[in-house]
């Protein structure tokens, strides 16, 4: 039998959930459920409106959380972590605390699962930073984003009052990034290895200045980092500004006496969303197995035996890969 999937969420990460579902065969899409006019969503899947959720709690195994991370996951994920299994690409890495804890009470109490903070950073990278760490432990890591459009940085910025339309791009230093590769000693932190910059549209009659000063102090997402904010007509915003391109380095240089060696994680990715999406997805699968498992609660991507994550049996698995 496939595990039935709903999306909670018709954005970016929404779109990319219906598209990867395609290559799936054993989860299957039952619905996607929007604040919005279903009617008014532009898909060929069922759409609901989110009151409908209630009257399908046996006809869901995972929801995959689609909100933005600024508000919309903080505030409602763990209401609906009480009635469903969930997954969410919550990128507020320093909430994430909080988040779990959340998560896992609601969870918990309606014996259901939920994986949180999946995606590429947190998710994937976090995994990798986990390996490179336990396997070189005499050594330093790096973390590299971009250069590219990050979804919860200019989702963040979306939400301020006078925004229209915002675009935020995360720019690491080449220079660094080159100096690490080339073996050289770096002053290394996440905050002045990268900048960014901000395209913004102005609603009608909105501060440039108020809107400035609210997105560079904008605690965890901005503020300490250097930031530079443009404000754009909506034309350049739409001809140079929708590309959902992204990626980025995890880099552990770790030292075995005089031998040094280099663990490099590189995602390219054409379309942060569906590859964001992706990951989701294959962490869909995971919830399905902690469920029939038996093994409710929140769980991080740590948490996730490999095996969990597609679907093939340990036998073929061990033959095929290991
Ligand atoms: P969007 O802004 O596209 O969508 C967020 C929500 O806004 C949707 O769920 C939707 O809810 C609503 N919405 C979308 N489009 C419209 C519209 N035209 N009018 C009104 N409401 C709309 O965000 P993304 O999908 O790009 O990103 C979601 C989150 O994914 C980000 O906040 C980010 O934190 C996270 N993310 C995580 C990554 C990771 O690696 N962990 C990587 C990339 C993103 P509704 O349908 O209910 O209206």
């Amino acid at each position: 039998m496939k595990t039935k999937v709903g999306i909670v969420g018709y954005g970016n990460l929404g779109r990319g959930v219906e598209k990867v579902l395609q290559y799936h065969d054993d989860l299957e899409l039952v619905g996607i459920f929007t604040r919005r006019d279903p009617d008014s969503l532009d898909t060929a899947s069922r759409a609901y409106h989110m009151d409908a959720l209630e009257k399908k709690t046996n006809d869901i195994d995972v929801l995959i959380l689609c909100g933005g991370s600024a508000t919309d996951i903080p505030e409602t994920a763990h209401m609906y972590a009480k009635n469903f299994s969930t997954v969410d690409c919550y990128d507020n890495h320093r909430d994430m605390p909080n988040h779990f804890k959340r998560m896992n009470e609601a969870a918990t109490g309606g014996e259901n699962v939920s994986i949180i903070g999946t995606g590429w950073d947190p998710g994937v990278f976090s995994v990798q930073k986990l390996y490179s760490e336990a396997l070189l432990p005499n050594g330093e890591s790096y973390t590299f984003w971009g250069p590219g459009l990050s979804q919860g940085h200019s989702d963040a910025v979306r939400r301020l009052d006078g925004v229209k339309l915002a675009a935020q791009y995360t720019m690491p230093s080449s220079e660094m990034i080159k100096e690490i590769e080339d073996g050289r000693d770096v002053s290394y932190d996440k905050f002045s290895s990268h900048h960014r910059v901000v395209y913004v549209v102005l609603e009608e009659g909105a501060d440039a200045d108020i809107v400035r000063e609210s997105i560079i102090t904008m605690p965890d997402y901005f503020e300490p980092y250097e930031t530079e904010v443009h404000f754009i007509s909506e034309s350049e915003y739409n001809k140079n500004h929708t590309q959902l391109r992204h990626g980025g380095h995890v880099i552990r240089r770790g030292y075995t006496g005089d031998n040094t060696h280099t663990y490099k994680t590189t995602l390219d990715l054409d379309s942060n969303p569906e590859f964001t999406a992706s990951v989701a997805v294959a962490c869909a699968r995971a919830a399905k197995r902690f469920m029939d498992a038996r093994q409710f609660g929140a769980k991080s991507i740590f948490d996730i035996p490999p095996m969990y994550l597609l679907n093939e049996s340990r036998e073929s698995l061990i033959e095929r890969l290991l």
